[in-house]
């Protein structure tokens, strides 16, 4: 193996996930891993929820879900609520699960479809929406559904953290002032420290936050910009005491200028307000947020200024970024540790263990942009199909040029409901099902075999199996073993 040294920069959720999985992958081998991070510098401080592919990454590192979910305050999540995102007064959920069963060898969605009107709603079609509207929460055991959590990202890290440190992790506190370049090959040989001490590697795992240390500041890779699909350019974040039954979702609801977010963890939940500083002013927004608060805050308001989009290119000579250093896209569908997972899974992949192959690099960033775009898509299309008319912001993204990717799929879907299916990408069909007809998207035609004779009677016979699973199951509370 030519590499034996990595140096993971940044000890923030990315850093330390990057850390754990390298210590995991690699045990028993002589690859050293250090990590640096700064105190003074901090980390960013939010990120709560996910989706269920984290299962996948604690399970592949041999984590306890019980031990996790204690070390972390986290909760169950089968979805999330969105509130008045189509139009005001709506309320829809985003499962992590398909919708009903396929009838007579025709797609559930488009029997519904034949059925609309006098077949009850789509979501009553779905046992997880079913049990995260009553507040209940049962382990699937291989059923009909997936399930994710909410945490709090900073015990995450602090638990990974122990995690590496268990597995040789070397940490090193300390702020990086400097980088060396090697000049004929354009690699990273070492970074500096404040304190004058250079720690040289191999590969450098860039996982420097908002700033992109090493991918922007000394490779200076350049952004792609997505803000004119996606306006929001700002988030303040506000915990606060619980109040009332925890609830197995994370809400987003939509305000003027943007969407608020409420996520229950064990001990408080986590607030914010994602929004549009060309449309809406700080204090406004702050405003909003304390107006939406369900209980009284525990902390001071955190303010947050990002910019959507991606690094050009997120694997660079020996440098690869992870995490907020390759790119932000707002946590509306709770993405952001998803794509640090998905960026560790493709960094193993295709870890370089012989001569440095450009095609490592190029694959990389090849597979991460088609990731990016594709979380950007859907988050697009909740912005862009409603028919809110309450401000200028909302005419404003429902009139705007969408990208050929994503108007491609949603005329086909605004045809005869095909949901465009791809291998590459997080979300598939049940999940663009539900946010196209959460946000009223209907198509003009279904598929003509549909609505045959004892249709009606088998979506009945469905919805009340489910109505009936959903209720036989237990509050959230006790899944959680905490008191109700
Ligand atoms: C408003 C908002 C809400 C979010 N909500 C969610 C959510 O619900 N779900 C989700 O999945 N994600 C969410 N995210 C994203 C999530 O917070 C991040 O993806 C995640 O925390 C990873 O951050 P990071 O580790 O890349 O960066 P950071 O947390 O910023 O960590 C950077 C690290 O680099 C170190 N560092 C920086 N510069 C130096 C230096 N010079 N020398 C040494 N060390 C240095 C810092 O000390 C720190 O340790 C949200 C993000 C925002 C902005």
């Amino acid at each position: 193996m030519l590499i034996g040294r990595i140096l993971v920069v940044g000890g923030g959720t990315a850093g330390w996930m990057a850390a754990a999985a390298l210590a995991h992958k690699f045990a028993g081998t002589a690859l050293a891993i250090t990590l640096v991070e700064s105190a003074e510098i901090g980390t960013v401080g939010v990120g709560e929820a996910t989706i269920p592919h984290i299962r996948h990454f604690n399970a592949t590192l041999g984590i306890d879900e019980a031990e996790f979910l204690a070390a972390t305050m986290g909760t169950y999540k089968l979805g999330i609520e969105f509130v008045d995102w189509g139009r005001i007064g709506d309320s829809y959920i985003h499962p992590f699960a398909e919708f009903g069963d396929a009838i007579d060898g025709v797609p559930f969605h488009q029997q519904w479809l034949a059925q609309m009107g006098t077949a009850g709603a789509f979501e009553d079609y779905s046992l997880p929406i079913q049990a995260a509207r009553q507040g209940r929460f049962r382990h699937p055991e291989g059923g009909p559904y997936n399930y994710a959590y909410q945490f709090d990202a900073g015990l995450y890290a602090k638990y990974l953290r122990s995690y590496a440190e268990t597995r040789g992790v070397t940490r090193r506190e300390g702020k990086v002032v400097d980088v060396a370049l090697d000049g004929e090959s354009g690699f990273l040989r070492a970074v500096t420290l404040e304190s004058g001490e250079t720690i040289e590697a191999d590969l450098f795992v860039d996982c420097s936050g908002f700033r992109g240390l090493i991918i922007e500041q000394a490779l200076g890779t350049g952004y792609e910009e997505w803000s004119h699909w996606l306006p929001c350019d700002r988030a303040i974040a506000i915990p606060c005491t619980n109040s009332g039954p925890i609830a197995p979702l994370t809400r987003a609801t939509a305000k003027q200028a943007g969407w608020c977010w409420r996520i229950p963890l064990q001990h408080r939940t986590g607030n914010g307000h994602v929004y549009a500083s060309g449309c809406l002013g700080d204090d406004e927004a702050l405003e909003i947020l304390l107006a939406e608060l369900p209980a009284a805050p525990i902390a001071a308001p955190n303010r947050l200024r990002f910019v959507t989009g991606k690094r050009k290119r997120q694997w660079v000579g020996n440098t690869v970024a992870i995490g907020l250093s390759s790119g932000f896209l707002e946590p509306l569908e709770s993405t952001s540790i998803h794509l640090i997972q998905v960026a560790i899974g493709r960094l193993l992949d295709l870890f370089p263990t012989g001569a440095w192959d450009p095609l490592d690099a190029e694959e990389f960033n090849r597979s991460m942009a088609l990731e990016y775009t594709r979380v950007r898509d859907f988050l697009i299309l909740h912005y862009h199909c409603q028919q809110r008319d309450d401000s200028e912001f909302w005419r404003h993204c429902r009139a705007m040029t969408l990208p050929d990717s994503l108007a491609y799929k949603l005329e086909l879907f605004r045809e005869r409901g095909v949901v465009v299916q791809y291998r590459e990408g997080t979300f598939q069909e049940p999940s663009w099902l539900a946010v196209y007809l959460g946000q009223h998207v209907i198509p003009r035609h279904v598929d003509p075999r549909a609505g045959g004779e004892g249709v009606a009677a088998a979506m009945a016979a469905m919805r009340a199996g489910i109505a009936a699973a959903a209720d036989a199951m237990p509050m959230h509370e006790a899944a959680l073993g905490m008191p109700a």
